[in-house]
């Protein structure tokens, strides 16, 4: 969440009426002070305390949120709102809500744990497409949370731009978190042969091996692959799923996919090839580790990356 440090940063120069170097500056001041044991997020926040703002009476931008913050404040529509799942967890068991929200700065990951604010959504008080203002939300792994002191209700406010463009984080393999959307640069090191199955052409639902789709009946089904990899960036690797609709992002054809002969080919060109690899993290069940669902592959540019860094170097 580097872009969010930044955001914050400018926040608290702009409430202190300081320079942004100055309050960069007292972050680092900080950090050494506490021999680098705090992050650069923490402690610009300890940095704000200290300067005597408080963002937990101000409303805040998705992009100023950063880890480990608390009494979280903001107005969010819900783009992406996703079915309430019940847990039963070492003993504990409860309810869980997952979505997707933004704002005019970026979106992120919403998780509510409070049956209260749970029931507003298995109610129908709530719904995809609202606009909310939340009350007193922490910020862990990346992620808005909201427990049992925080506010969730429907919102007066009119947010007509939100940005529902996910935005990559980028980041390690070994940083990374279930849940995340992150951007990972890194080699593939190894590609799995292409596993195939059908769906069917209406509802696009796996269908059976007698080729008969659950509500549509007897279907001339469509042939669809899946394809695994393996992505190497130097501190770990991880396991790569990619569906059939982004299969031309790797330049990968249906021939390809259909002839042994031609994938075995198109494999030897891939193995070694660099990119930054996008997508949400998930949680392979079977193995119990995490995937990478791409959602986006694009090279790595080199021209582009020095700009990149010329820029941040200014
Ligand atoms: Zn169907």
């Amino acid at each position: 969440m580097q872009q969010n440090y930044e955001q914050l940063v400018d926040r608290i120069a702009k409430e202190a009426g300081l320079d942004k170097t100055e309050i960069d500056r007292k972050v680092e001041a900080k950090r050494a002070k506490l021999s680098g044991l705090i992050s650069k997020e923490g402690a610009a926040q300890v940095v704000a305390a200290e300067l005597g703002i408080s963002f937990e009476k101000q409303k805040m931008k998705i992009t100023e949120l950063v880890q480990g913050m608390r009494g979280v404040n903001v107005v969010v529509k819900i783009i992406n709102l996703f079915p309430v799942r019940s847990f039963d967890k070492n003993g504990r068991s409860g309810k869980v809500v997952n979505m997707i929200i933004a704002d005019d700065t970026g979106n992120m990951k919403m998780v509510l744990w409070d049956i209260n604010h749970i029931a507003l959504f298995e109610n129908n008080k709530i719904k995809q497409g609202d606009i909310v203002e939340i009350k007193n939300g922490s910020i862990r792994n990346n992620e808005l949370h909201l427990g049992s002191f925080s506010e969730i209700k429907i919102s007066s406010e009119n947010l007509t731009e939100v940005k529902t463009e996910i935005s990559y984080l980028e980041k390690k393999i070994k940083d990374i978190g279930i849940g995340n959307a992150v951007k990972i640069r890194g080699i593939i090191v190894q590609i799995f042969e292409p596993r195939s199955f059908e769906i069917c052409p209406e509802c696009r639902k796996k269908v059976s091996l007698e080729g008969e789709c659950e509500t549509h009946g007897k279907v001339s089904p469509i042939k669809r692959f899946l394809l695994n990899f393996v992505v190497d960036d130097g501190t770990e690797s991880l396991r790569i799923v990619l569906f059939n609709e982004h299969m031309e992002k790797l330049k990968l054809s249906d021939e390809e996919l259909n002839s042994s002969e031609l994938f075995l080919k198109k494999r030897e060109e891939l193995l070694g090839k660099e990119a930054f690899f996008s997508g949400t993290i998930r949680k392979n069940k079977m193995f119990n580790n995490p995937e990478l669902f791409i959602e986006d592959i694009k090279e790595v540019d080199i021209d582009e990356l020095i700009k990149e860094l010329e820029t941040k170097g200014k």
